[in-house]
């Protein structure tokens, strides 16, 4: 059974006498675990996409089903609880609020949540853990380097343990070796059970993913399985180097509903 289903996902923004359809027709399954990396020129209409997925974007034609409940179908506050406790997000600016402490931050999805603030602050903890920086509970996020603030925006998002992660360009503003090590992240996430569905423009980034959609012009293009990646896994060696060559490989056109 699949997990997530897009059916003829379509968004269309009104632009007077040229409406633009920023996503067009998009059908797929992802099954629970799947690791995918959308990729496309600017303008391609990944956010689009992601922000539906993401539960966040109506589309105006089209459904999206997850775990057999039809999103779109709930009322707005459903929907609002159902993306607290489904789905977490991370994005390209980190998002971080400059006067609470690394681990006050990585609270802050968990206001609304039931529990003490001892109960929130160990799941808080054991996040920052999770990520590595459970040491820098305490600090700022001016004492923290841009790789670390990722690694914050990462915890939050994970701190509500979501199954399923939408993560856009998350390495956008990180130099090369800290992109690597946040994709080795989100691997090990990943390794963990999470879902992760990434937008990238990178395909450094989304050679780390284990199958890879490419849209253009808000349609989706391609939908393979990255089998270099996979072949990787098999060998289970934990650090991966994809030059963007190698991630092209035969389609695995049974992925592709359509
Ligand atoms: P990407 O994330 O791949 O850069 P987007 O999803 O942001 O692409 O955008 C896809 C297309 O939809 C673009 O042509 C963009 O200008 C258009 N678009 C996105 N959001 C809106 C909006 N709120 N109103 C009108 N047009 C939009």
């Amino acid at each position: 059974m699949s997990y997530i289903v897009a059916e003829n996902l379509t968004k269309t923004y009104d632009g007077g006498a040229a409406a633009v359809a920023a996503v067009d027709d998009i059908s797929f399954q992802l099954k629970a675990g799947e690791f995918i990396g959308i990729m496309g020129e600017s303008g391609a209409g990944k956010s689009t996409l992601l922000g539906m997925l993401g539960a966040m974007n109506a589309p105006t034609a089209g459904r999206l089903m997850v775990d057999e409940l039809d999103v779109y179908g709930l009322r707005p506050e459903q929907r609002a609880d159902f993306r607290r406790e489904f789905l977490g997000f991370i994005f390209q600016s980190f998002h971080l609020v400059p006067y609470l402490t690394v681990i006050e931050n990585v609270m802050l999805p968990l206001t609304v949540a039931k529990g003490g603030n001892r109960e929130k602050r160990a799941k808080a903890q054991a996040a920052l853990h999770q990520v590595g920086l459970a040491e820098k509970a305490n600090r700022l996020p001016n004492q923290i380097s841009g790789g670390e603030s990722e690694r914050v925006a990462i915890a939050r998002a994970i701190v509500n343990e979501p199954p399923v992660l939408l993560a856009d360009e998350p390495t956008g503003n990180l130099d090369t070796r800290t992109t690597r090590e946040i994709m080795e992240l989100l691997l090990q996430l990943n390794g963990e059970g999470m879902t992760i569905i990434m937008v990238t423009h990178s395909p450094d980034c989304a050679g780390y993913a284990r199958r890879i959609m490419r849209v253009s012009d808000g349609k989706l293009r391609e939908d393979q399985f990255n089998l270099r990646r996979i072949e990787t896994w098999q060998k289970e060696e934990s650090t991966i180097d994809l030059p963007p060559s190698r991630i092209q490989v035969p389609a695995a056109g049974s992925l592709h509903t359509g």
